[in-house]
């Protein structure tokens, strides 16, 4: 299969990752590919329209007919499926990967900590955004500030206290009106907190594995990365 990606140079800070890419081929294809919801697209992802609901199987002409998965396969698939989830390339999502390796504690859930507490994921977490994708976008067109300075990196790492805000003179756009009132009804993870009337939101915490909202076996990536 051909995947498509463009890579777009962006500001850059020191220790992040160098490029932003994005994903540019039919997004339910990836869902069907992994097995599961990714939550790719937005509100369509919620409804009985999601394309996952009507074709429980891979894409392709033999996407029925596939037999039974090596070990290999599955760890690769559910590697997979985490990276899709957060939009990420090989290159980045191994870095997140390697430094996870290095903290103490288990490998698995240090890795997705990691990737819950960038930013983007973050604004798409508090309902800021409809899905990662136009969270990264709107992050990069400078819409957010964190702790009242604004940050245009997608990848920037959120730590516990920091308060994330849309920025005064965007709080107007549409986007974050029609988003906002989704995100009422969605409700946001434990660890954060959400105020929709002044479109801001606090990490209160660091979230623990099961605190994640992520159907997703970690340990199947760790396994994979440590052959
Ligand atoms: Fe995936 Fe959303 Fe498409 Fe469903 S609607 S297949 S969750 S991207």
């Amino acid at each position: 299969m051909l995947h498509l990606y463009r890579i777009t140079a962006v500001n850059l800070q020191k220790g992040e990752e160098s490029d932003m890419a994005r994903y540019r081929a039919a997004r339910c294809k990836l869902c069907r590919r992994e097995g599961s919801k990714l939550f790719l697209k937005g509100d369509r992802c919620y409804t009985d329209k999601c394309a996952i609901e009507k074709r429980k199987y891979p894409p392709g002409q033999h996407g029925q007919r596939r037999g039974k998965l090596s070990d290999y396969a599955i760890q690769l698939r559910e590697k997979q499926k985490v990276k899709r989830t957060y939009g990420l390339l090989e290159r980045q999502f191994r870095k997140y990967y390697i430094e996870a390796e290095k903290k103490k504690g288990v490998t698995g859930e240090k890795l997705l900590q990691f990737l819950e507490l960038r930013l983007d994921n973050i604004v798409y977490r508090l309902g800021l955004a409809a899905n990662r994708s136009q969270a990264r976008q709107l992050i990069t067109h400078g819409h957010f500030s964190v702790n009242s300075r604004k940050v245009n990196i997608p990848s920037y790492r959120v730590k516990t206290d920091d308060k994330v805000e849309v920025i005064e003179s965007s709080k107007k756009l549409t986007c974050f009106q029609d988003n906002i009132v989704k995100i009422e009804q969605r409700g946001v993870p434990e660890w954060l907190e959400v105020d929709t009337s002044s479109l801001k939101g606090a990490i209160l915490q660091i979230p623990a594995r099961n605190e994640i909202p992520l159907d997703a076996q970690e340990q199947l990536i760790v396994e994979l990365y440590s052959k």
